[in-house]
């Protein structure tokens, strides 16, 4: 077997790319508007009530609708898993791997064509596009080998006279509920690191991107994938998302998401329902308030790049995001002023044209983050940004507000929009107290060439990914495997050597010789 390797991304400076690119998206527009009805045990279902896809860069314009389940057609998902899990725990992690390695071949063949919509659905720039994409197939190929590494357990100890084995088992039915920001990779991800393990799905993707999650279900059927297995149920949180978190089948819920919706699943699912004879595993990537910390030793330019990079890279909605910038005074205004010329060079717009700052994704979005650049004009000075225009598309200028305190709402409060706030901080030591000053603890970047601040932060910077010399978004697949702390979620790390155990249990078997 070829050893894993990320997948690269596309060199949109070659023209041949660019040409291909356009194609796809021409192609996508020709099939705007289909329709895509639930996936039921393999039965495709239709209702009545649907859920409509907008492009958020155009918002006359309908991507495509799905069918809405409500709780009959979750109920009746929840018994089409229970019974394909039956079979599928028994089929052998070498066909589920296979069906993996399928479904990855299948998506690179398409890779263009998957991106387009993504930039035509999520309001995703070319790059960002390709990035979620490739990590798509990259999750898909990381997390077959892994099982096939994982197939025969792990090793334990056996006493003369005594056989000992250690293997991972399935755990049941999962409920897959995953993000619009990254509507293709960590809607694959969650969906076949859970299946890979021998589990079976209910896959309710975000409202505001369902069709790539459609076009997805698609792909896993035409790679081999049995019906029953993954069942595709969009459907509204309250009706459809309660119900199946409460419900006694669910096994375990891997959920991706905002702090509040991870905080109620949380708590909604450590109450057992009648018949219930578990404790529901949850597996939860929330939030961020993502800190770069600029050392006074340090390179500038590289800092200023970090920053806006990683502020306005997809319009900051990224849980990964930076939207704080803490630097140490000697270098503050200096690296301020570098970022506010960065930021001017921008431009915002329709990401088809590939605009580095696309729309963010809806109204609700659009008035929330617009409502954070108020309360930014209050907590300290807007230098660059802090308009929006919402007649087209859901636009929002990239936002520096500067000479923020620690405490103000501006940086402690996730925006998940085009809006970072500046912190001036005496010495690198009360820049990482700082950086620590929130509830959230996902990704950190530290740009110094001090080697004693750099391992200082290695130590006390509470991050679950700190990165150095380089912005704060980007974790790759198999290579800086991604997840949070604290109030950012369950601790687990997608991509990493140590999540797909999440999605099985252990069973220590002793045979006497
Ligand atoms: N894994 C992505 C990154 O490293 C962020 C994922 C998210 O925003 O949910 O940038």
């Amino acid at each position: 077997m070829i050893p894993y390797k990320h997948e690269p991304f596309t060199d949109f400076s070659k023209e041949e790319n660019q040409t291909a690119y356009k194609k796809a998206i021409n192609k996508v527009e020709k099939g705007l508007g289909g329709h895509y009805p639930l996936v039921i045990g393999g039965e495709r279902i239709s209702t009545e009530e649907k859920i409509v896809s907008f492009n958020p860069a155009d918002k006359q314009e309908v991507i495509g609708s799905v069918s809405k389940a409500d709780q009959r057609l979750a109920e009746k998902a929840m018994q089409a898993a229970s019974d394909a899990f039956g079979t599928w725990k028994k089929v052998s992690p070498d066909i589920r791997a296979d069906v993996l390695f399928k479904a990855a071949a299948i998506v690179r063949r398409r890779r263009h064509e998957f991106s387009a919509l993504l930039t035509k659905e999520a309001g995703k720039p070319w790059r960002e596009a390709d990035i979620d994409t490739a990590e798509a197939i990259d999750f898909m190929e990381y997390y077959a080998r892994q099982m096939l590494e994982l197939k025969n357990g792990a090793p334990v100890l056996s006493r003369p006279g005594e056989f000992n084995r250690y293997s991972y088992i399935p755990l049941g039915v999962g409920i897959v509920i995953s993000p619009w920001n990254f509507p293709f990779a960590i809607m694959a991800g969650t969906t076949v690191a859970s299946i890979v393990t021998g589990n079976t799905v209910l896959l309710k993707p975000a409202s505001t991107t369902p069709i790539v999650a459609a076009r997805f279900v698609e792909v896993l059927e035409e790679a081999g994938l049995p019906p029953g297995v993954v069942n595709f149920v969009p459907g509204s949180g309250a009706e459809v998302g309660d119900y199946l978190v409460d419900h006694p089948k669910t096994r375990f819920i891997t959920f991706t998401g905002s702090r509040d919706v991870g905080l109620r699943i949380f708590e909604r699912s450590s109450k057992i329902s009648e018949g219930q004879i578990w404790m529901k595993r949850l597996i939860a990537e929330m939030g961020g308030k993502d800190t770069i910390v600029v050392d006074k030793e340090a390179d500038l330019d590289l800092a200023a790049e970090s920053i806006v990079q990683s502020a306005f890279g997809f319009a900051g909605q990224k849980c990964s995001a930076c939207s704080r910038a803490v630097i140490v005074e000697d270098v503050y205004d200096e690296v301020l002023e570098k970022a506010i010329a960065l930021t001017k060079e921008l431009t915002v717009g329709n990401p088809v044209d590939n605009h580095f700052v696309g729309p963010v994704i809806d109204q609700a979005a659009y008035d929330k983050v617009m409502s954070y650049v108020k309360i930014g004009e209050e907590e300290g000075r807007i230098v660059t940004g802090g308009t929006g225009d919402d007649t087209a598309g859901y636009f929002i200028q990239p936002t520096i507000v500067e000479g923020v305190a620690p405490d103000a709402r501006l940086m402690q409060e996730e925006i998940f929009g085009p809006v970072v706030a500046f912190s001036k901080a005496t010495d690198f030591d009360e820049a990482i107290n700082i950086a620590n000053n929130t509830d959230y603890g996902l990704t950190g970047a530290v740009i110094t060439t001090n080697r004693f601040n750099m391992e200082k932060a290695r130590e006390e910077f509470h991050v679950g990914n700190l990165y150095f010399n380089r912005g704060c978004t980007g974790a790759i697949v198999g290579y800086q495997p991604f997840g949070g702390f604290n109030m950012s979620g369950t601790d687990s790390k997608a991509g990493g050597p140590d999540y797909l155990q999440l999605h099985m249990q252990a069973k220590t078997t002793s045979e006497m010789l």
